[in-house]
């Protein structure tokens, strides 16, 4: 639970961009298609943070948490996915942390083309460190593998569908 409060302080105010990234895209990644709810995968322990808020719900989704977000959210709620995104940390074979363009961005976020170089240092950096913090717990170091594995799976798939 350290290394959770760690990520999401290092995460609390830096953004992908020095300026507010959401003017570009009229904020597309908080938006729910129709029929659809926006959620995201919450870290282990980040389900507290959520249990007592009015308007968000979270549902089972593997061995993980899905969090229902109502649509907007203030940004001490904001979980660390979100926080993080368009960018995920991701640790490597050797145990080593990467920080890379999350395979779900390409769709949606204009952001996630150019990847790192096109956003602020600081925010890739604090990206970078969060994951080294989180890497120290155990559980927090199970699930970012198994988000490594799916990203990996997305890109093969990408690259499956448009050769890219
Ligand atoms: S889609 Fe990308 S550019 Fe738009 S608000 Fe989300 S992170 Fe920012
Ligand atoms: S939790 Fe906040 S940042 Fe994340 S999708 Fe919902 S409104 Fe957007």
């Amino acid at each position: 639970m350290i290394a959770l409060e760690e990520a999401r302080g290092l995460l609390a105010e830096v953004t992908p961009l020095k300026t507010d990234c959401g003017r570009v895209c009229g904020g597309i990644c908080c938006r729910s298609m129709e029929g659809e709810e926006t959620g995201m995968l919450l870290f282990p322990g980040e389900e507290d943070f959520y249990e007592d808020l009015d308007g968000w719900r979270m549902l089972p989704a593997g061995r993980d948490l899905l969090l229902i977000c109502p649509g907007e959210c203030a940004r001490e709620d904001r979980p660390l996915s979100c926080r993080m995104f368009p960018l995920m940390p991701v640790l490597r074979e050797d145990g080593s942390v990467a920080v890379r363009t999350d395979e779900r961005s390409r769709a949606v976020c204009p952001l996630a083309k150019q990847g790192k170089r096109g956003m602020d240092p600081a925010f890739v950096q604090a990206v970078r460190e969060a994951g080294e913090r989180l890497i120290r717990e155990s559980a927090q170091r199970a699930f970012l593998r198994r988000r490594a594995e799916e990203q990996e799976e997305l890109k093969r798939l990408r690259k499956a569908l448009t050769g890219d």
